[in-house]
């Protein structure tokens, strides 16, 4: 069974590791990627991603999770696969409950934090802590 690739857009297109040590990497290279998407509410559980390049994707919370108009999103379900613009929707729940994400690929990356966490896919784990 190959492990989940996560999504790394790439002058438009995307495409996906695979392996634990990559994902490993993958997981901060990831959380890197979140960070430097900004999330506007849209109002009505719709968010707009904008990219560091400057695309802009539709990400909507649904009653069974985040989904998004990216091209990986079309190809992937972003519920088990999140693609960076979901997670950075899901930061941004924790950022206006006054917390910090963090991203890990192995539950027990996670657990070392000792913070609230949650799955939020395939291989992810996200820790929140209080930001100061
Ligand atoms: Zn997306």
């Amino acid at each position: 069974m190959a492990l989940a690739g996560y999504p790394l857009m790439t002058a438009g297109r995307s495409f996906q590791l695979e392996g634990g040590a990559t994902m490993k990497r993958h997981a901060k290279l990831l959380q890197t990627k979140v960070k430097v998407c900004k999330v506007h509410p849209a109002g009505r559980g719709h968010f707009e991603v904008v990219s560091p390049s400057g695309s802009t994707y539709v990400v909507v919370d649904t009653a069974s999770g985040l989904i998004c108009t990216c091209d990986w999103a079309a190809y992937h379900d972003t519920r088990s696969r999140p693609c960076s613009h979901a997670l950075a929707v899901e930061r941004w729940f924790s950022e206006a409950h006054g917390r910090l994400a963090s991203f890990w690929s192995t539950p027990e990356d996670a657990a070392r934090q000792h913070r609230r966490t949650r799955r939020v896919g395939t291989g992810l784990w996200m820790t929140e802590r209080l930001a100061r």
